[in-house]
């Protein structure tokens, strides 16, 4: 189904010539399997051979290039010495070194008398000008020979730089001339070259400026990346769209029965959202819609207000967690409001077995339960229902594009809505969340506390601990965090151990430790604990990330929390602003610390705004780590970088929806290139609503 002219892109790398198997994989882990993926293996910097001083005014430890003519051997008297050459240019004399070299090639290459054209490092030594084994040597009559520049590449062991540059020339010359698909007056204005033209450019650097994302062909070859990436995704949105739904009406009745019992006011940005979630509900296509709030903003009520409008109509709703811990805490808030108006809830997780389960499931099939709250596994499970119109997920960000489509595939003419408490910065909701409609809370309710913030080296815990003490004594609980080691959970594991065991000597039994390796219910049994406030101090690793509110826990010590993600550390302090007092979080870091961890850490110390921190995250560090997803499909953009090319991705929203409007099943000879751009970036998802209709 790909266009024939892109198969030799997509041809396995070992169709080029010198690639053998071993190489072959050593590629593969490099930069792909595909000859396209050498393409997209740009380079990191250069080799310039062309300056040409005398050698009198050569540099030591700089490259030199020039012509010589060779003087005298040095045969040395022991296999330990070295072998040398004397060559000189007219205006000073230059030794060539050479190690466990034997002096009859070298005789063959350099004979006395001959001019030579040679390339290499000078380095000065006793005021004399050396350079051992010359990279490049060609006869004085061949200039042609010398590369003026080289082209230096991301290399991996058992690849040289030479190596690639000779694949990827290959795979440059197998590169077609294209449709161009960008608009002609765009590619003029901004002084752009065709697809083809900048690739080459792109590979062949003449300066070092040449390698900066900004230059004019890394801009248009990432223009082209972005473009594929929203047009893709704005087919995708539409498709969705297209799909017929069912119209829900306003819950009128429930609703003011609701306000009713609420102990609050709703907030300015939670009636918003809720109009504009019910803007959705109420027409007749699929609804799929990102809430995104900070935490603490009420996601819950938005979600509850929301679901009543199925309830009233008559069909069912779901919200699912993440955790089990979180789907019983969404419980407790539902039900509790449920049943002072009339609507039926169940909870399901895997702590409901056998009998009840089964009660529990003929009731929901039966339609006897209105909303039913559990986690993902209500999804993927024999899970029936008897008419589910409204699913929402929560804390959904680690899905990827495919996995919503399935999701809301599942459900019978369902609408999705998906809510996160990870600030995402605008460029990465574009990007990650760019098929479906969006939604923000953008505001606190009034009373939270703040947090104080401070940071310090994990030398000084012993006055953290001697603090800690006193606040436990005068009744606060407080969390303890553990440092993340990324590389392994055994180790992560072992740290939080031996941290809950010492502290454990000095505070007694009123220490209580969770982990990720612990069952469900173990670690609920030891939440529970601490909700109830048996336990003072929680010792975890990040299993407390997306946890339980408990009003009177106000402290939060986090370990190494320069290996945490800023995200992670923002939601991390979220936990302790929603208690009975104004929180303190102490953030200890180890040594060394690098730069942009310091600055990392200001951040977090400096604001409380969930977004300032995720679009500082992003500048410091890449989009899959600002969402936590670097291994689970996130969308890694081969050319564009985000921190870099925000502007590129804006426009790319709008021209993608200006196309769309235009040309909707991409069918006009610039559609025509459109697809060829959307196959070149792989983005088959979208490329199958045309093949499917
Ligand atoms: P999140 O967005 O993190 O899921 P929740 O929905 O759990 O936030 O709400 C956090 C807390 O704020 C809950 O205790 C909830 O009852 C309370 N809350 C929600 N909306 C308001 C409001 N408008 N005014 C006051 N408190 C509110
Ligand atoms: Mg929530």
């Amino acid at each position: 189904m790909r266009p024939s002219i892109l198969y030799p892109l997509f041809a396995p790398i070992d169709t080029l010539t010198g690639i053998g198997k071993r190489y072959c994989v050593l590629m593969s882990n490099l930069c792909g399997a595909k000859v396209i993926d050498l393409l997209w293996h740009l380079p990191s910097g250069l080799i310039d051979r062309r300056c040409n001083v005398p050698l009198s005014q050569a540099a030591d430890n700089k490259i030199w290039t020039g012509k010589v003519r060779v003087v005298e051997h040095g045969v040395p008297k022991t296999k330990k010495q070295p072998y040398r050459i004397v060559v000189e240019d007219g205006t000073d004399q230059l030794i060539l070194v050479f190690f466990k070299t034997f002096g009859d090639s070298l005789t063959k290459q350099f004979p006395v008398g001959a001019e030579k054209i040679i390339s290499g490092k000078i380095e000065i030594f006793n005021g004399n000008l050396q350079m051992s084994h010359p990279e490049y040597v060609v006869d004085a009559a061949r200039p042609e020979q010398m590369p003026l520049i080289e082209t230096v590449y991301p290399l991996t062991a058992g690849i040289t730089n030479k190596m690639l540059n000779k694949q990827i020339f290959q795979a440059l010359e197998r590169v077609p001339d294209l449709p161009e698909w960008q608009d002609e007056r765009y590619l003029a204005q901004q002084n752009w070259t065709s697809f083809r033209q900048a690739l080459w450019t792109a590979h062949h650097p003449q300066n070092f400026a040449d390698i900066e994302p900004n230059t004019a062909v890394r801009r248009r070859l990432s223009y082209d990346e972005l473009l594929a990436n929203q047009l893709s995704l704005a087919i995708v949105r539409g498709r969705l769209k297209k799909q017929k739904g069912r119209a829900l009406s306003n819950a009128g009745n429930l609703k003011a029965k609701l306000l009713q019992v609420l102990p609050f006011e709703l907030t300015t940005a939670q009636k918003r959202v809720i109009a504009e979630i019910e803007s959705d509900l109420f027409s007749d296509y699929r609804m799929s819609r990102l809430l995104q709030g900070d935490v603490g903003s009420g996601k819950t009520i938005v979600a509850l207000m929301t679901m009543l409008n199925a309830v009233e109509c008559g069909f069912q709703a779901a919200i699912m967690a993440p955790t089990e811990i979180l789907a019983e805490q969404h419980a407790e808030t539902i039900s509790e409001l449920c049943a002072k108006i009339g609507v039926k809830t169940a909870l399901l997780t895997s702590n409901v077995k056998g009998k009840a389960r089964k009660t529990l499931l003929s009731e929901l099939a039966a339609g006897n339960i209105d909303i039913l709250i559990g986690t993902h596994a209500l999804f993927t499970e024999d899970v029936t229902f008897k008419d589910l119109a409204y699913a929402i997920v929560d804390e959904q960000h680690r899905f990827g594009v495919k996995q919503r489509l399935s999701l809301s595939q599942k459900g019978n003419l369902c609408d999705v809505l998906v809510m996160t408490a990870t600030p995402i910065p605008r460029t990465l909701v574009l990007t990650q969340f760019g098929d479906m409609e969006y939604s923000q809370i953008d505001e606190l309710p009034a009373g939270r506390k703040p947090v104080t913030t401070t940071v310090m080296p994990l030398s000084k815990i012993n006055n953290v601990v001697e603090a800690l003490a006193r606040k436990l004594q005068s009744g606060t609980q407080a969390y303890w965090v553990c440092p993340l080691v990324e590389e392994s959970e055994k180790i992560d594991l072992s740290a939080a151990t031996e941290r809950f065991e010492s502290l454990q000597k000095i505070f007694g039994l009123e220490v209580g430790l969770v982990h990720g390796k612990m069952k469900e219910a173990e670690k609920n049994a030891v939440m529970e604990e601490f909700k109830q406030g048996h336990l003072k101090l929680l010792v975890s690793t990040t299993v407390i990330e997306v946890g339980v509110n408990v009003p009177n826990a106000t402290i939060m010590i986090v370990e190494h929390a320069e290996r945490f993600g800023l995200a992670q550390l923002h939601q991390l302090r979220g936990r302790i602003k929603r208690g009975f007092e104004a929180g303190s979080c102490i953030l200890m870091y180890g040594y060394p610390l690098s730069e942009v961890s310091r600055s990392r850490l200001n951040t977090i110390k400096s604001t409380e705004n969930g977004f300032t921190i995720a679009e500082e995250d992003l500048k410091l560090r890449g989009g899959g780590e600002v969402l936590g997803t670097r291994q689970s499909g996130f969308n890694n953009f081969k050319v564009a970088d985000l921190s870099v090319h925000g502007d590129l991705l804006l426009t790319a929203s709008k021209d993608a929806a200006l196309i769309l409007r235009q040309d909707p099943n991409l069918q006009t000879p610039r559609g025509q290139a459109l697809r060829t751009l959307l196959y070149l970036f792989e983005q088959d998802e979208a490329i199958k609503t045309y093949n499917a209709g």
